[in-house]
């Protein structure tokens, strides 16, 4: 069983908040402040350049990557970090339609993805030559053709918190001779991801969120075992060389997951990254989804006792959903502004949609039951409409 008055401990949680967007922004571990400090300072000012061999920095992002491979249901070896995740995307993106069947040249996506993805999908499908498909997400099953390349998904929706199937859907795309790519944003540390018993082809994700890696953390990437000496990357940097030391002038991709790699990695953030990953040591993530799901039906059912003026926006069925609920208000973003005040952080999605993230490590019952006692009190006496919290002037 694991204990998560004891993974809660590990955190620093500002007090007076209750924080429920650590589906944004994961928060910071206590143990942050001393490895960034021991990096910066044992590290690289002690160690200088020998820092990249004597400290392991070369090695970071297939060390931290294999720590990642245990949350997604991946092997050792077959993760790497580094990048944003948009980059992530599209690479993976554009890997996976070098390796798609002679003429297929369609990239299939829904609108409830995140538009980051979108917008890099679309960028490589116009240098390329190929075409970006976006159809309503309920609607990707049967938008599979024998004319797909690549099906591109976020398994779990950043607004609505929509869980996409993603062994039924990867066979799908498989049965119709594509390739599939699955972001897990919001998916990576928080549901359990099977990656290899879904038989996914790639997979990308960001580690700020879930993960508590903190503003700026690399993003992973992972690809199946089969594709990984054979997935030809198209941004070729000289990390991902086959012998990067040689600097030879012709690119030749280091074998397996290597060659994803890019640049240089951000050592210092990656470091940080990796204490934070530490939260989930000895945590089963099988035990994160069953204690997600428990947190998530009792705010749903706490809030439409208690809250006839907003409505559900997220599956009820805990199945299809990842671990964030969200209801929609007309006026959510005043809403949401009030929340804060009233220190229940949580997140206004453009247009009315009141977001919440629930984050087993450090989110328990009482969390749950005070954030619905003050959404209460918020609706129930009108304290969003006040013109400070109606006016949009702030970055969220
Ligand atoms: C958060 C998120 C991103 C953000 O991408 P960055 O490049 O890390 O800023 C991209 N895609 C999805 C699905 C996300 O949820």
């Amino acid at each position: 069983m694991t204990d998560f008055s004891q993974t809660r401990a590990l955190f620093h949680i500002p007090e007076g908040v209750t924080y429920l967007d650590g589906n944004s922004l994961g928060p910071m571990p206590r143990t942050a402040a001393a490895r960034a400090k021991a990096v910066i300072e044992a590290e690289w000012g002690e160690r200088l350049i020998r820092g990249w061999n004597d400290a392991g920095w070369y090695v970071q992002p297939r060390r931290v990557g294999d720590r990642i491979a245990r949350l997604i249901g991946a092997g050792a070896g077959e993760v790497v970090m580094g990048d944003t995740l948009t980059v992530k995307v599209f690479q993976a993106v554009s890997a996976a339609l070098r390796l798609a069947r002679e003429g297929r040249r369609v990239i299939l996506s829904d609108s409830g993805n995140f538009p980051s993805d979108l917008y890099a999908a679309d960028g490589l499908a116009r240098a390329v030559g190929a075409e970006l498909r976006v159809v309503e997400p309920e609607a990707v099953e049967g938008a599979i053709g024998d004319d797909l390349a690549v099906l591109m998904l976020t398994e779990v929706d950043y607004r609505t918190g929509r869980r996409h199937d993603m062994a039924a859907l990867t066979r799908r795309a498989h049965e119709a001779g594509a390739l599939t790519v699955w972001d897990l944003a919001h998916s990576a540390g928080a549901v359990d991801v099977d990656l290899t018993g879904a038989n996914a082809d790639f997979a990308v994700g960001c580690t700020y969120k879930y993960l508590n890696g903190g503003p700026g953390a690399p993003a992973f990437i992972w690809t199946h075992p089969r594709h990984a000496d054979a997935a030809q990357p198209i941004l070729q940097g000289w990390m991902g060389h086959d012998a990067p030391f040689a600097f030879d002038l012709d690119y030749r991709p280091a074998g397996g997951i290597e060659r994803m790699r890019v640049g240089t990695p951000p050592v210092i953030g990656m470091a940080v990254l990796d204490t934070a990953l530490d939260a989930f040591d000895g945590v089963d993530m099988a035990a994160i989804r069953a204690r997600s799901i428990e947190l998530t039906q009792r705010f749903i059912a706490g809030v439409e006792a208690a809250c006839p003026e907003v409505t559900l926006n997220s599956p009820r069925e805990p199945a299809g959903r990842g671990s964030q609920v969200s209801f929609r208000h007309p006026e959510a973003y005043a809403v949401m502004q009030a929340l804060i005040a009233r220190g229940v952080i949580g997140d206004f999605r453009a247009p009315d949609v009141l977001r919440f993230g629930f984050t087993p490590l450090y989110i328990g019952e009482a969390e749950v039951d005070h954030a619905v006692a003050v959404l209460r009190e918020v609706l129930e006496g009108r304290e969003w409409d006040r013109p400070e919290y109606r006016s949009r002037n702030a970055v969220t």
